[in-house]
Order: structure tokens, then sequence, then C-alpha cells
């Protein structure tokens, strides 16, 4: 057990740009987890960069410290499955997601995967539960793939796309697209709106990292969107409004999508 002051799977509410007051689940907490190492990730570099599915923390104790903040009266609109790395990786994701249900069953309940899961049948059946799944695509061939989300062994951006077509097969919700840009991946244009035709998403999210790269693992970093950090951070490189502008206008018109910039 690591010895952060925080000791809670559940954190924030943290206010987002897209959702209004988003309270975080952490299915994974131990250790930063993931199948994706992103250059821009604001854990830090994930200490452990792996596909391994398994209970990474009891259901009983996230509906536990779920519970503490809804006794508390915490404004809330809506649930998040987020934290300290990829939500789906845990194996227990179905039985979280049954559980919130029960103890707040007015609360939407939304997830940000990086999507190599999808193809786990087991996977595809937890989300579709969901009432919006947010997925992330950062680059826009197998090149750029590799440095930016710098995944775990196996892990494809064909393989990614794959999983998102068949999880649309089974679910009829919302799928919205995340994509982090940043001057190493902000160029091919083309590539970029043809993998979000073969999508066709309700809606795409366009960010660039506004919180720095922690160089270290502190659990903090979840829901820490004032950017107040006591610890070593490096700035990353963003692009401008003027750039997320362009883009905006450019994919809006090759792809007929809506496109929601955070510089908005
Ligand atoms: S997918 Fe998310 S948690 Fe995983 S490395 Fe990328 S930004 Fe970090």
């Amino acid at each position: 057990m690591s010895n952060f002051v925080n000791s809670k799977t559940v954190y924030g509410p943290v206010k987002s740009w897209r959702f209004g007051l988003s309270l975080g689940i952490d299915p994974i907490f131990e250790t930063s987890t993931c199948s994706f190492n992103c250059v821009y990730c604001q854990l830090g570099h994930i200490q452990d960069i792996t596909s391994l599915h398994k209970e990474y923390v009891p259901t009983q104790k996230i509906l536990d410290d779920l519970k503490e903040k809804l006794d508390a009266n915490t404004e809330i609109d809506v649930i998040t499955y987020s934290g300290s790395g990829e939500p789906t990786l845990a194996s227990n994701l179905s039985d979280i997601i049954d559980g919130i249900r029960t103890l707040a069953p007015t609360l939407p309940q939304y997830i940000l995967t990086n999507a190599t899961e999808l193809h786990h049948q087991s996977v595809r059946d937890a989300l579709v539960k969901l009432d919006k799944i947010i997925v992330k695509i950062d680059a826009a061939d197998e090149e750029l793939f590799s440095r930016v989300n710098r995944p775990a062994s196996g892990i494809t951006l064909s393989s990614v796309i794959s999983g998102i077509l068949e999880l649309k097969k089974v679910y009829d919700g919302d799928i919205e697209i995340q994509s982090m840009f940043m001057p190493m991946n902000d160029k091919e244009f083309d590539e970029y709106a043809a993998i979000l035709k073969k999508i066709n998403p309700s809606a795409v999210q366009l960010n660039t990292p506004k919180r720095p790269y922690p160089l270290s693992w502190h659990r903090e970093n979840r829901g820490n969107h004032e950017a107040i950090f006591d610890y070593e951070v490096r700035e990353l490189k963003v692009i401008s409004p003027e750039r997320a502008k362009e883009i905006e206008t450019r994919l809006t018109k090759a792809t007929g999508l809506t496109i929601l910039s955070v510089y908005r």
C-alpha cells in the first residue's frame, strides 16, 4: 500500500470543460497502470505499462468511497471512470458500474478510455451499460501512434480503431473522440479526418495538454485541474488558440462532425 495522503478511489468532483462537475472513479488506484504511456499523461511516466486485466481495487472499496461523497451531499453532475490509468483493465468494472447504478441511479456514468481493450467481449459488455464513452485517438498513422501513445506490446492504431468499430455494433449511446493535439501531431489532417469519418462519433473533443507532465507519480494528479504542484513537473508544448481554431475549422469542413475545442 502506498503512502499517499489521498487513500480514496473516488476523487473530485473536478470541473470538466465538457461535463460540468465530474466525480472521478479510479478502478486502478494503487500505481499508475495503463496500456498506453502517452507523452503528455497527467500521471507522468506510467509505472506499469500493461494490458493485464485483473481486479486492481475491490468493488466494495469503490462503493464505500462513493457512499462517503454521496452522504456528504457533494454536488455532482456526472460520474467519470478514469483515474490512475486505463479503467477498462479492471476486470470488475462491470460490477462497479452496477454497484454505482444502485447507489446513485440518477447520475450519468461516463468513461474516458484509450480504447485499447474493446476487442474483449467482457469490456464491451461492461461499457454498453454506460451513458457516454469517450475514446482517445491522438494519431493518424502507426508511426505517430507509437511515438505519442507509446503502447504496450501488440497494440496498434489499427487494433484500437477496429475495437471502437466493434463496440459501435452493440452500443447505441454516445461515443465521443478525444484527441490531444501538440506540435508533434497536429499536421496529418487528411488521415485523421478519414479516421474520424470511419468512426463517425457523436462529437470530437479537440484538446491540448494544458497540465504539465509530472516527473514522478502522485495520486493527486488524477484530479488536479488547478495546476498547483508541490513536486517537479515539466511544461509540455501545446497548440495555440489560433492553431486550435484552424484545426477545428478544417476538421469541421472535412468531416461534418461536431468538433469541440478546449479553447472555446
Ligand atoms: S491513456 Fe490516459 S492514463 Fe494512459 S497514459 Fe495515456 S493519458 Fe495516461
